[in-house]
């Protein structure tokens, strides 16, 4: 007999004891900033399961938000932080070559450049970090100030990073002033298509927007960069139409703007191409990557072209930044990703994972879609997908999207929720397709229970 695949399972009603002490004490002490969209105090993981400390184990589909790619607790990346950190844990790569983190770049930039455009990479810690060497870098190679980003975009929580970010304004709200000369431009989503146009036209829409304002508010010679999510993560996992981002590049090639692509949730592999912008004939100048670059170890990094990276010594740098151990872990997840390591059951690569168990998965949504009539738009790319909940009357309902969340981890799964009235489905990459399968019966018992 076939062995049957791993359940999900569930030894305590939930929160279980344990539990509620830690996030009772959680509460007492930490940051009243955090969110805790449900009871889940982990334990230990193992590839796509993650134990609570009550000894509940759960399938999960949110990986940290986009982080763990190669799952919890990977053994080839086990193997490669303790054979770094016995050598040594820092020293400093502002002031100090060091050959993991060299070898690192050469690797992250041979999935970019193109015959006869070199690049290079700064090496931070966080998303937002990465960000923020990206903005300073364009202000500083254009000698220009004004920078223009998206509505519903997310790009962390730094002054520069919350300034760029277009969602949520408790993200600014009591923090100001924020960077000057930032502004906002709607995103092409298909779904919701902004400025009165349709799907099919949304992203020559978006175009005409920022020529409309080149011509009237803001002088396109005095813009540094136009800085863009290829695909939206926070905002709700949305894939732009194809036409937008080469036409975005036409437009920077016009004006002499720098493009950054801030690939920091889609990209590593998770749209199923090394970064979401490769799903479009573009190239940028400037790219961001964290999250899923060292298998939840932190490390980030800002790509530019050699021809754009043209800051004078010292004036950026970062203390931990490029740390060897996260470089170690960052090498291993390449290994996985790239297919130089394979992973059981993963085809040839983890990238090809994503495209295929992304595709199933989306194709079994379309099916659930045709089932619930709440389920507005199912969407994505490899393993980068949102579902969104919407109202008789088509407009987003959050609330419905909170029940289904927490239905679904009542049942054992974990999600998590982007946008307005959105889950997002970012497991891990080595998630086969019967663990798929496991999770998408969950998700659909949880969806005709509402
Ligand atoms: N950019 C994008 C696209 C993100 O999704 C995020 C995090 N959600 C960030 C930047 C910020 O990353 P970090 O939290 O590591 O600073």
């Amino acid at each position: 007999t076939a062995t049957q695949p791993r359940q999900p399972l569930l030894k305590t009603a939930l929160p279980g004891p344990k539990t509620k002490a830690i996030m009772e004490r959680d509460s007492q002490h930490l940051s009243t900033s955090y969110m805790r969209p449900y009871p889940f105090v982990p334990d230990h993981g193992e590839g796509v399961w993650l134990t609570d400390v009550d000894g509940n184990t759960m399938l999960d589909f949110f990986a940290g938000i986009a982080v763990s790619t190669t799952g919890h607790a990977h053994p080839h990346v086990v193997k490669a932080v303790q054979e770094q950190i016995t050598r040594f844990a820092h020293v400093c790569l502002t002031d100090y070559p060091q050959e993991i983190t060299t070898s690192l770049a050469e690797r992250l930039v041979a999935h970019i450049e193109r015959p006869g455009e070199k690049w290079r990479v700064f090496f931070g810690n966080s998303g937002a970090e990465a960000v923020e060497a990206a903005v300073k870098l364009a202000r500083n190679h254009t000698g220009r100030t004004h920078i223009i980003s998206t509505l519903g975009s997310f790009h962390g929580r730094t002054y520069g990073a919350i300034t760029l970010t277009g969602s949520k304004t408790k993200y600014k709200r009591g923090f100001g002033p924020l960077l000057p000369n930032v502004s906002h431009v709607p995103y092409p989503n298909p779904f919701r298509p902004p400025l009165g146009s349709t799907p099919e036209t949304c992203g020559q829409a978006v175009l005409d927007h920022i020529e409309l304002l080149f011509s009237t508010v803001i002088p396109a010679d005095e813009v540094a960069a136009i800085i863009i999510e290829p695909m939206q993560g926070e905002g709700g996992y949305i894939v732009p139409p194809a036409d937008f981002l080469p036409g975005l590049r036409a437009l920077c090639d016009k004006y002499g703007i720098m493009l950054i692509f801030d690939e920091v949730q889609a990209g590593m592999g998770r749209s199923g191409k090394m970064f979401s912008f490769q799903h479009f004939a573009v190239q940028p100048d400037i790219v961001t990557l964290a999250k899923g670059i060292a298998s939840g170890l932190p490390i980030s990094a800002m790509l530019a072209k050699e021809s754009v990276m043209t800051w004078p010594v010292g004036s950026h740098g970062s203390t931990f930044g490029g740390n060897p151990v996260a470089a170690a872990a960052a090498h291993a997840t390449l290994d996985l990703l790239e297919g130089v390591v394979k992973h059981p059951g993963c085809g040839e690569s983890l990238m090809d994972n994503a495209r295929e168990v992304g595709g199933y998965i989306l194709a079994e949504l379309r099916k659930m879609q045709a089932e619930f009539g709440f389920l507005g738009d199912v969407r994505g790319e490899g393993l980068f997908i949102g579902l969104e909940f919407v109202k008789p009357d088509g407009s987003p309902d959050g609330a419905l999207r909170d029940r289904a969340s927490m239905a679904m981890f009542e049942k054992g799964l974990l999600n998590l929720d982007c946008g307005e009235a959105v889950i997002r489905i970012s497991p891990p990459l080595i998630l086969t397709r019967e663990d798929a399968e496991t999770g998408l019966k969950i998700m659909r018992e949880a969806l005709a229970a509402l």
